[in-house]
């Protein structure tokens, strides 16, 4: 226990921003870029009015974070800022949890799983921390993954043929997840092997491109195991659902609706859990969703969270980066 003991100082929620560039394609259409960023502060220019007298007024909004990165900021430098904070104290035996919060498109997957160039996303970089780690660490400690989806409230394996699986509390009030296929692993490139399997299993259950992964949450678990079986350190990652789609409630799709509505709560409830985490309250509101559910641990004891917002740059999706912003902002 007197291992994962923070470093004083250190914060339990870090909140970012990303802004990506804008798209080949949308540079053709000569989209406008909405969005400016500095070292800390993220500013959206909503529109241009024109008063009476003829002075032009621009609308701007303002928001402040612990870190806003710019379309320059490459995947290496977002990770060394976000997740590796985080993959240290999970070194060191604790709990750690990373979001990547968004509409869809705005770049949540680019940031976690990496560009379509090959360049490595937080998962890869974070992986092979972690093995450089052991490698070199006297504690024989055991690394082992889970990889599943939440769709709609409910859980699938993204290691097992997308198995449902159920999520359940036991006598110690410990959330458990029977079935759940765990695999043990040995090496950086084994443990990334299985992460690929994972994202395969999750791209076949749709028919068009990114149409299921943009409604489901995509949760990758890490965890390390001492000799007798006891958790030594544990790292989630979380691609959650496009944030759009909580706006989907008046959707004349009756399936939408339900996904929206499902997609509404589960960010809701991630929000309020995660605002516990620095207000010393009792009552975790965990039960709210199976996001949260699965993932109270997170909420519980020594554990750091960080949270990182995409945004489009696009004008045309202000709207959008605007409500990506205020939920950012609410959850620090
Ligand atoms: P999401 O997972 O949030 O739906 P994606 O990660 O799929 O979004 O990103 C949408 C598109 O934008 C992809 O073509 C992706 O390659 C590109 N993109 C996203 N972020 C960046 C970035 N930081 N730099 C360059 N391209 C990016
Ligand atoms: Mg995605």
């Amino acid at each position: 226990p007197a291992l994962n003991k923070r470093r004083q100082g250190e914060q339990r929620i870090c909140v970012c921003v990303r802004k990506r560039p804008l798209t080949c394609a949308e540079s053709r259409r000569g989209e406008a870029d909405a969005v400016t960023t500095s070292d800390r502060e993220c500013v959206v220019i909503n529109e241009t009015k024109v008063a009476l007298d003829l002075t032009q007024y621009i609308l701007q909004h303002r928001f402040f974070f612990n870190q806003v990165f710019g379309e320059e900021s490459s995947n290496e430098e977002v990770y060394q800022r976000t997740a590796y904070p985080l993959v240290q104290h999970m070194l060191s035996g604790g709990e750690a949890t990373c979001f990547a919060y968004g509409q869809t498109g705005a770049g949540k997957t680019h940031t976690m799983l990496g560009s379509a160039t090959g360049k490595p996303g937080l998962y890869e970089l974070a992986v092979r921390d972690i093995f450089t780690h052991l490698s070199t660490s006297h504690v024989q400690n055991q690394a082992y993954v889970s990889f599943f989806e939440i769709y709609c409230g409910h859980l699938y394996d993204l290691l097992d043929h997308r198995k449902r699986l159920f999520a359940r509390e036991d006598r110690k009030k410990a959330v458990q997840i029977a079935g759940l296929r765990t695999v043990r692993v040995e090496s950086a490139d084994s443990l990334l092997e299985v992460i690929s399997q994972g994202i395969k299993e999750r791209k076949q259950g749709t028919n068009g491109v990114n149409a299921l992964s943009s409604r489901s949450h995509a949760l990758l678990e890490i965890q390390l195991k001492g000799e007798n079986l006891q958790s030594a350190g544990r790292i989630w990652f979380v691609d959650l659902a496009g944030s759009e789609r909580a706006s989907d409630t008046k959707d004349p799709n009756r399936q939408s609706r339900i996904e929206g509505a499902e997609i509404n709560q589960s960010l809701l409830a991630l929000k309020e859990c995660i605002r516990t985490l620095d207000q010393k309250k009792q009552h975790i509101p965990f039960r709210q969703s199976k996001l949260t559910q699965v993932l109270k641990d997170s909420f519980i004891g020594d554990s750091l969270t960080c949270m990182i917002a995409n945004i489009s740059p696009c004008h045309l999706a202000t709207e959008h980066t605007l409500n990506t912003l205020r939920y950012a902002d609410r959850v620090k």
